[in-house]
């Protein structure tokens, strides 16, 4: 407390006024006490005189009456003697009772015999002087002279102190005046009336009330001592009253203008933390208005720490005042390392008075300091640490804890909020999966490429698209998890193939872009791609699984006319289809050609939707039949496009484009609804028998699969047409059954129990494991006819077809081959037992005016039938 110096001032100024203030009580008492002293002494005087008035008016009474009734007449006993100056009068002594006599006392007689006879010497004394005394008793002394000098000088009456015999004395004389009465006793030495006489001498001894008054003046002077001394108790205890009331005083206004200052250094910093400026430099101004706040013992010195789970470490985030060695030395700090890694290992506050053994980080010439490390934290999550430094010896205190621990929250707010935008900027810029930038970011920093100018005239720069072939047949059989970490990889091998500075980044799916800046030619570039190719080609080892994939990559330049980002990466993602469109694992250099076959599928996917709602989509009809004696079975209902210009089109090559455009739904129902409307039709006009055990097999897409109203849709469809379930097949690829086995079991289930049967299409091109056919409730297995087409040429190729044939019947399952186009590949699969089969050899697809032709010969292929 005594180090506030506005109290020190006051503290001084108080102790010279209550110096002052004693002083000025002493002295007022002390000048009373005197004035007071004097006053008694003049006390003693006045009455020394009132008692010699007293006792001369009794005498002069006493006199008067003496004188006026012409004396007294006493008896004659020892010590009153007759008095020889009225022995002139002739009545002086007469006789008395008892024979004995009695004499004449006149006034002055009577005043010595009283005087004489009163015993005690120190008492009032009063006689009576002559001038010219007839006795010698009545002679004055020299005193008495002196008074009667200055009485027949003029004085009415003479009186003083005096000290005699060591004595004090009041003595006091009155003239004695002769009157008539006087002449008795003096006519003999010629008085006359009115002439001084002598006096009437009156002694007062004084110091009886000298005693008196010593007495009265120690009660003054214990009066008044208790009086200053009270006083100055008072004083002083009234002096360390206010000073203890001043004290806390200022320990209040102290403890208040702390407190203020508390919540005014917290509000700038949370200000501060929520202004709008790079999140380091509100570190930095939190360090700074931290540091120089009042609150703490603090040296403007201190650091931010940023915490980092994973590796453990803080990270120096912003700084002040820090020594330009610890910037290094302290950039990164293990938990549990220094006072600052204990904050963070511990979670709890580090208070250091010293550099402590708690202190490893030292360096030559360290001053002297203590910290306070605090750690920052939301919840259980450490998110950093912050130290400061505070003077050698410090002891810290609540107050400045609070402050530091409210700093805390702020900062951990800050950095929390930080972090979040952070990750939402991350989100929003980068793939999740890969950790590369995404879409937004490539176009981004394409376009900051093209906008400064770089890529363009002498520069040459590249943007390449990747789709990676087959993945998502991949991506079906294997499920998504595997799909992932192929990606996954992927990025990282297209990664390792550039350089740091070009941008690698996924679009979405298995879609990668490449930014490849400043390169010297395009032979760089097609360099590059080759690298990535090889890189790709290289199998994945998925959980022990080996798969191996390839990618289409197009390349578009920047010297070409299209210079904006997204023209730039439209024309590599044209020359990527381009390339796609050549087979697979290929590379290809966009030119402006491209642009209009771009253009065409376009036009395309427009003219697809218009047909589908114009009617131009037809079903054709291709006859699976018997192997073995080649009757008709069913038939596989196949899409065609009944084109104005261009004819009937297979719709097989436009499925992806209207499944894209989102019409292949459409189309599905249109051709089970043209399906249903011919069986009705046909059982109409021919044999009952063959038409109750004939099938129409109906493709359907996996879009369509996947949509909720799906097997509503074919319910009532069917109903509507007063067609059996039994007699519809639902032909569906294996890779949509084995994306998600459960639900689509579930599907299947279903639909078996509506009475629907299902069919697996082309199956052997996706991933599927023979082991997985078991779990697909599908009643029929139609082999893919790449198979069929190199069976008989290839052995290995012979024995798969054989097993997947001995596999389906283990499983109670009717096996169609698709894509016979010879006797030989018919008699082969008929003697592995594949019992139906379809293609060329028997029919091609035809139109439903040519089926009624097909159902009349009832045995295939025409050509054979006899
Ligand atoms: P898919 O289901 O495997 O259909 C059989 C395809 O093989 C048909 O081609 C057919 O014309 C062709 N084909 C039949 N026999 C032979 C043969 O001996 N040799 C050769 N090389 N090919 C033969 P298409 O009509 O071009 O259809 C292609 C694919 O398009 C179909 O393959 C099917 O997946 C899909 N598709 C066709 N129509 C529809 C439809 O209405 N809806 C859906 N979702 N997909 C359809
Ligand atoms: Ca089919
Ligand atoms: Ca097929």
């Amino acid at each position: 407390m005594t180090n506030d110096p506005s109290l020190r001032v006051s503290t001084k100024r108080r102790r010279i006024l209550g110096f002052a203030a004693a002083m000025l009580w002493t002295l007022a008492l002390g000048g009373t006490l005197a004035w007071n002293l004097w006053q008694q002494g003049g006390v003693l005087l006045d009455e020394g005189r009132n008692q010699a008035r007293a006792a001369l008016e009794t005498q002069a009474a006493m006199r008067y009456f003496v004188t006026h009734v012409g004396g007294i007449y006493v008896p004659v006993a020892k010590g009153v003697e007759p008095n020889p100056f009225l022995a002139h009068l002739s009545y002086r002594d007469i006789p008395g009772p008892n024979s004995g006599t009695l004499t004449l006392v006149n006034s002055s007689y009577l005043i010595r015999l009283v005087d004489e006879m009163t015993p005690g010497r120190d008492r009032v004394r009063v006689r009576a002087v002559a001038i010219d005394p007839l006795s010698e008793k009545n002679a004055p002394d020299t005193w008495e002279r002196e008074a009667l000098r200055r009485i027949r000088s003029g004085a009415s009456e003479w009186g003083e102190m005096v000290v005699e015999e060591g004595k004090r004395w009041w003595r006091e004389l009155r003239p004695r005046i002769a009157s008539a009465e006087c002449l008795d006793c003096h006519r003999g030495q010629g008085v006359k009336t009115g002439e001084i006489l002598g006096g009437l001498s009156v002694r007062v001894p004084l110091d009886p009330l000298q005693a008196i008054m010593a007495r009265q003046r120690m009660g003054v002077w214990l009066g008044y001592g208790l009086i200053w001394f009270l006083g100055l108790g008072g004083g002083i205890w009234g002096y360390v009253l206010t000073g203890r009331w001043a004290r806390q005083r200022v320990a209040m206004e102290g403890k208040l203008k702390r407190e203020l200052d508390n919540e005014r250094t917290l509000g700038d910093i949370l200000e501060i933390s929520l202004a709008e400026m790079p999140f380091e430099s509100r570190l930095h101004r939190i360090l700074e208005v931290t540091t120089r706040s009042s609150l703490a013992d603090l040296e403007p010195r201190g650091a931010v720490f940023l915490a980092d789970p994973e590796t453990e470490s803080l990270h120096m985030a912003a700084q002040v005042g820090l020594a330009p060695v610890l910037l290094d030395a302290c950039a990164q700090i293990s938990f549990g390392h220094c006072l600052c890694g204990r904050a963070a290992s511990t979670r709890e506050l580090v208070f250091a008075g010293c550099v402590d053994e708690r202190h490893e980080t030292r360096y030559p010439n360290m001053t002297a300091h203590g910290h306070y490390c605090m750690p920052i934290h939301s919840g259980e999550r450490l998110l950093g640490v912050f130290t400061l430094y505070i003077a050698e010896g410090h002891v810290r205190d609540q107050q400045e804890q609070l402050f530091l621990t409210s700093v805390a929250d702020i900062l951990g707010n800050l950095i929390e909020r930080h972090l979040a935008r952070q990750s939402l900027e991350h989100q929003a810029f980068y793939d999740e999966l890969t950790g590369l930038p995404n879409r937004s970011l490539f176009l981004d920093r394409l376009r900051h490429h093209l906008g400064g100018g770089r890529g363009q005239g002498e520069v040459l720069s590249a943007v390449m698209f990747l789709d990676l072939d087959r993945f998502k047949t991949i991506n079906d059989a294997l499920g998504h998890d595997h799909g992932d970490r192929l990606l996954s990889e992927a990025a990282r091998r297209i990664a390792g193939c550039v350089r740091p500075q070009d941008t690698v980044a996924r679009l979405g799916g298995d879609e990668f872009t490449v930014l490849l800046e400043e390169v010297a030619n395009p032979a760089t570039v097609t360099h590059i791609a080759e690298r990535i190719h090889r890189a790709l080609e290289e199998s994945f080892n998925l959980d022990g699984r080996r798969v191996t994939t390839s990618t289409s990559i197009g390349i578009a330049f920047t010297d070409t006319l299209e210079l904006s980002p997204d023209g730039l990466l439209r024309d590599a993602d044209t020359a990527m289809y381009q390339a796609k469109a050549e087979g697979t694992g290929r590379t290809v250099i966009f030119d402006v050609g491209m642009h209009s076959a771009a253009q065409q599928v376009l036009t395309l996917e427009q003219d697809l939707r218009a047909a589908v709602v114009e009617g131009q989509i037809e079903a054709w009809y291709q006859p699976i039949v018997d192997l073995t004696d080649g009757t008709i079975h069913g038939f596989e209902v196949l899409a065609r496009w009944r084109h104005p210009e261009r004819g009937i089109i297979s719709l097989g090559e436009f499925i992806p484009a209207a499944e894209e455009a989102g019409i292949v739904r459409d189309i599905d129902r249109h051709m089970l609804e043209q399906a249903c409307a011919a069986l009705v039709d046909w059982r109409s006009r021919f044999a009952t028998d063959t038409m109750d055990s004939l099938h129409l097999a109906v493709n359907l897409s996996c879009k369509h699969f996947a949509q909720g109203d799906f097997m509503d849709c074919l319910l009532s469809t069917t109903k509507a047409a007063g067609v059996r379930p039994e007699q519809i097949r639902l032909e569906i690829t294996e890779s949509l059954l084995l994306r998600d086995p459960e639900s689509a079991g579930q599907v299947l289930n279903r639909l078996r129990g509506m009475g629907f049967k299902v069919a697996l299409d082309d199956f052997g091109t996706g991933y599927s494991s023979l082991a997985y056919l078991h779990r697909l409730p599908a009643q029929v297995l139609k082999i893919d006819r790449s198979f069929v087409a190199g069976f008989l040429n290839d052995t290995a190729q012979s024995a798969l077809v054989a097993s997947i044939i001995r596999i389906a019947h283990g499983f109670q399952m009717e096996v169609v081959a698709e894509g016979i186009e010879t006797e030989a590949q018919a008699q082969a699969l008929a003697a592995m037992g594949c019992q139906l089969g379809q293609g060329f050899y028997y029919s091609h697809p035809v139109p439903r005016e040519e089926v009624d032709e097909l159902l009349q010969a009832c045995k295939l292929p025409l050509c054979t039938t006899g």
